[in-house]
């Protein structure tokens, strides 16, 4: 029982603390009293180490308790602590290019962009999003990133529709609001009730940053209306723009993002794009397609 544990351990500690402070009193130092002292003088990792294997025993209890398949309590408590260490590991390398490729979003071919460039490759994230389990995991890693960067801020934003569902799974994980900006006549504009304070801190967020023109774009929304965009964020960067938590990343010619706010991502893929005039894919005698217009 956890209570019982809790107990156990409590009392331990109780023990040495006594047993320590006993012997400073007497001056009477027998091997066990010793012992004790060099435990004491380590009580707060002591402690420290007791809580963490507390908690993690209540969570695999817990996972145990709702797990109703006929395996033995110690054979779910063992899966559910190879679940736990399964994720802890997965958080510590997550791999977005292996994400991607495991969920058929990498895609490659001819593809018109959104910012009118043409590309090889293309990355689909409606594909890796539609499981919400994925896509909480990866906005829970976002939202980690930024609140690690110490940037505070108030609201999620993305430009629809490609950013709203990382722009929502980030509001989600990071306990903020979420509006959308939408293009109505190729002019971005804020509609639907939505409300901007004066001064409420915005990061406008979408799921792919090639140039960052939409992302900038909704970022002059907010601004028009009395907010302040204090970052960008994106599950991933196509190579464009500097990425202020991935080392190495740089700012290219056609980046668009404001260089003195901070962009944060996942992911960084180097992909090349090409304007349509000197596409070397156009020039093989194939047609640019747009992603999702033929099933993709
Ligand atoms: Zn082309």
């Amino acid at each position: 029982m956890p209570v019982a544990q809790i107990l156990k351990y409590g009392f331990l500690i109780c023990q040495i603390y006594f047993l320590r402070k006993l012997a400073d009193k007497t001056k009477i130092f027998t091997p066990f009293s010793l012992f004790c002292q060099n435990l004491h003088s380590n009580l707060k990792l002591l402690a420290a180490y007791s809580l963490t294997a507390i908690s993690l025993n209540l969570t695999v209890m817990q996972k145990s308790q709702t797990d109703m398949s006929p395996k033995s309590s110690r054979n779910s408590s063992l899966s559910a602590l190879r679940v736990k260490f399964a994720q802890i590991l997965q958080r510590k390398t997550m791999d977005l290019e292996k994400i991607y490729k495991d969920a058929g979003a990498f895609l490659q071919g001819h593809f018109l962009l959104s910012s009118g460039n043409h590309s090889q490759f293309y990355l689909q994230s409606a594909k890796v999003l539609e499981d919400p389990q994925l896509a909480g995991a990866l906005a829970d890693e976002l939202a980690a990133v930024i609140e690690k960067s110490g940037v505070e801020f108030d609201s999620v934003c993305s430009p629809a529709l490609g950013g709203i569902l990382a722009g929502y799974e980030l509001a989600r994980a990071a306990k903020k609001r979420f509006i959308f900006t939408e293009r109505i006549e190729r002019i971005m504009s804020l509609r639907r009730g939505f409300e901007v304070g004066e001064g409420e801190r915005f990061v406008v967020c979408e799921d792919i940053i090639t140039t960052g023109g939409s992302a900038l774009e909704a970022a002059r929304v907010i601004e028009s209306l009395g907010g302040e965009v204090v970052a960008f964020a994106a599950l991933a960067n196509r190579g464009f723009c500097k990425v202020a938590n991935l080392a190495g990343s740089v700012a290219k010619a056609s980046a668009k993002l404001p260089a003195d706010k901070p962009f944060f991502a996942l992911g960084n893929f180097e992909f090349e794009i090409f304007g349509p005039a000197n596409c070397p894919l156009c020039a093989d005698g194939s047609k640019a397609i747009k992603p999702g217009s033929r099933g993709n």
